[in-house]
C-alpha cells in the first residue's frame, strides 16, 4: 500500500513538503476486516484544520501516520460477512491506493445511478452540508432571495441550484471567470470577490440583488461575509458552513467591523458541523439523489490524475483551482 503522510503541523500556507509517500506492505487480514482498491479520493477543506495539531470538532492528524479522508474503492479481499469481492464502499481511509480497515467503518455504496465518484461530491458529504444548511439552518423558504459565497464549489455549486430551483433571485460570489461562467449559464448572478474591497463587493452585490437577501450561505468569510452583512433583508438567516479565507491565518484576525448588522436586520447567524446532522442522510438522498440521476442537478468535477498528486489537489483547493468537486482518481 502506498499512503501519504505529513511531517508537521504548519503554520500559515503549507507547501508541497509537508507530505510524505510511504510504502508499506500490509498485514494479512485480521478477522472482520476488507481490503479495497481506491478508486477515487476527497480533498476537502476541512482537512486544514486537522493539519495545525489542535482538536476542533474533529482530532488532528498524527505525525507520520496514513492521512484520513473520504474514499471510494472496490473490495479486493473480505474477511467480512457483510461485505464481498467486486462490493463498490465508501470509508475513511483515503490519502492511499489500497486501504485495510473493518469492515464496520465501511459502507456499500447506495444504489442510485450515478457515477460513484459522485457519492464523495454532489451525493455524499459536500451534497448534504449543502442541503442542510440551506433548509434546516437557514431554513429557506420558496421565493427567498439567496447569496452564496464559494458558490462554485463543492459545497456552493449545489447550494446555488437548490435554491435557484425554488424561486427567488440568487446570487452567487466567487474567485475565477470559468466559475463566473459556470455560475451563470445555470441561471445564478455571479460576482466575484477578486480585486475588491467589502464596500465595492457590497456594491456589486447590491447591483445583482437590490432587494437584498433572505439568506446567506456562508464558505468564505472575511471581506465576503462584511458585504454580505451589509446587503441583508430583515430577518435573514446565515448558515456559517465555513470561512476558508481563515484556514491559512496564522493569527486570528478581527471580525468585520459592522457584526451590529445582525442587531439592525433583526438577523441570525448559526454555524453548522454537518457530522451533528447525519441522521438526515437517507432523507437528502430521496430528495436530491433523483435530482442528480435524471439530470435535473449538474455536478461538475476537477479531476486530478494519481495517488501521487493528492497534494497537489488539496494545495489547489486554497488557490480556487477547482470548479465544483475536487477529486483525485486513482
Ligand atoms: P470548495 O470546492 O468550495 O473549494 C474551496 C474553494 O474556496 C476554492 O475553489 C476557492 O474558490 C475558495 N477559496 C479558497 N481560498 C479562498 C480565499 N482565501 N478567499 C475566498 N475564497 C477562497 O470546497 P468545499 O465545497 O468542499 O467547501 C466549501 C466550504 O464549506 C469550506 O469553507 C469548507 O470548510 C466548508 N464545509 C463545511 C462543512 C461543515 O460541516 N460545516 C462540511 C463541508 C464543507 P474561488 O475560486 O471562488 O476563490
Amino acid at each position: 500500500s502506498r499512503y501519504f503522510t505529513i511531517n508537521g503541523f504548519p503554520q500559515g500556507t503549507p507547501g508541497r513538503e509537508l507530505f510524505e509517500l510511504h510504502e508499506a506492505e500490509l498485514p494479512a487480514l485480521a478477522e472482520g476486516e476488507v481490503r479495497i482498491r481506491n478508486t477515487w479520493l476527497s480533498v476537502d477543506p476541512y482537512m486544514r484544520g486537522r493539519m495545525s495539531g489542535v482538536t476542533t470538532y474533529i482530532a488532528p492528524f498524527t505525525i507520520g501516520e496514513p492521512l484520513e479522508g473520504a474514499a471510494v474503492g472496490e473490495v479486493i479481499e473480505s474477511r467480512h460477512a457483510r461485505l464481498a469481492v467486486g462490493d463498490k464502499v465508501r470509508h475513511m481511509a483515503g490519502w492511499r491506493d489500497i486501504a485495510q480497515l473493518p469492515g464496520e467503518e465501511v459502507e456499500p455504496l447506495p444504489g442510485i445511478e450515478v457515477p460513484e465518484q459522485a457519492y464523495l461530491g454532489v451525493l455524499g458529504m459536500p451534497g448534504m452540508t449543502a442541503w442542510t444548511g440551506l433548509n434546516r439552518i437557514a431554513e429557506m423558504k420558496d421565493g427567498d432571495n439567496v447569496l452564496v459565497s464559494g458558490a462554485a464549489g463543492a459545497v456552493g455549486s449545489l447550494a446555488v441550484q437548490l435554491a435557484k430551483a425554488r424561486g427567488g433571485t440568487v446570487v452567487g460570489i466567487a474567485g475565477s471567470a470559468e466559475k463566473l461562467e459556470w455560475l451563470e449559464s445555470h441561471g445564478i448572478k455571479a460576482v466575484s470577490y477578486r480585486d475588491r474591497d467589502a464596500a465595492q463587493l457590497t456594491e456589486a452585490l447590491q447591483g445583482a440583488c437590490p432587494e437584498g437577501f433572505d439568506v446567506y450561505y456562508e464558505n468564505v468569510g472575511g471581506t465576503c461575509l462584511e458585504a454580505a452583512l451589509n446587503t441583508l433583508k430583515v430577518g435573514a438567516r446565515i448558515a456559517v458552513c465555513g470561512m476558508i479565507a481563515r484556514y491559512n491565518e496564522e493569527s486570528a484576525s478581527a471580525g468585520p467591523g459592522n457584526l451590529a448588522m445582525i442587531l439592525i436586520r433583526r438577523a441570525r447567524m448559526q454555524g453548522f458541523i454537518i457530522f451533528d446532522h447525519w441522521n438526515d442522510y437517507p432523507r437528502f438522498l430521496e430528495e436530491v439523489g433523483p435530482l442528480v440521476a435524471n439530470g435535473e442537478i449538474d455536478y461538475t468535477e476537477t479531476i486530478e490524475e494519481g495517488l501521487e498528486h493528492t497534494p497537489d489537489a488539496f494545495l489547489s483547493l486554497f488557490k480556487g483551482a477547482n470548479t465544483g468537486k475536487m477529486l483525485v482518481r486513482l
